[in-house]
């Protein structure tokens, strides 16, 4: 059985997101969706237990997808969880100029065990990300386009509370 880790901060997970781990899930039997907790980056919109019970929520039916949360390092946790590689989306070249320096970072710290593979993001999805998501709902608009309705429902929640909002 080949599994794979998708780590991330996924604050929140975007339909760029969803279309990696859609991609995952037909070339691996399971993929495991690990939100990581960055000491860096301090100002989050969701805490990572509500990301991943939304996480949860979203993919609820489908028995390939486990969730989880740590704090440890990437290669750590797939190394804990039996991952054969990590996957990790590519948008253009500055994910890659990153992942590229990433992956052998992973390599060398984990004595060549742990492998990253790179899948690409569908052109629809090319230019989304978190901060964006979190960018344009803060205007007040509405970000289905971006994110399932699951998440979009709960950004909304946590901003303006259980009050009757479009
Ligand atoms: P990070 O903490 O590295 O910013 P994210 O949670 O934003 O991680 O994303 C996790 C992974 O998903 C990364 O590999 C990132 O490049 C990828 N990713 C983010 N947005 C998209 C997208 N729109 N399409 C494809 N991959 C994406």
């Amino acid at each position: 059985m080949t599994k794979v880790l998708y780590p991330g901060s996924f604050d929140p997970i975007t339909k760029g997101h969803m279309n990696v781990v859609d991609q995952a899930c037909s070339l691996f039997d399971e993929v495991i969706v690990a939100v990581l907790i960055n000491p860096n980056k301090k100002n989050t919109f969701f805490t990572p237990d509500e990301r991943v019970k939304l996480i949860e929520s979203i993919y609820k039916n489908n028995n390939k997808i486990k969730v989880i949360t740590s704090c440890n390092a990437s290669v750590d946790v797939a190394l804990e969880n039996n991952c054969v590689a990590i996957v990790r989306g590519l948008r253009g070249i500055t994910d890659f100029d990153y992942e590229i320096s990433m992956q052998q970072v992973n390599k060398e710290i984990s004595d060549y065990k742990v492998n990253t593979i790179c899948l690409f993001a569908d052109p629809n999805y090319q230019f989304l990300s978190s901060s964006m998501v979190k960018e344009v709902f803060n205007l007040g608009k509405d970000v289905t386009k971006y994110v399932d309705d699951i998440v979009f429902e709960k950004m909304k929640v946590k901003k303006y509370g259980n009050k009757n909002i479009r």
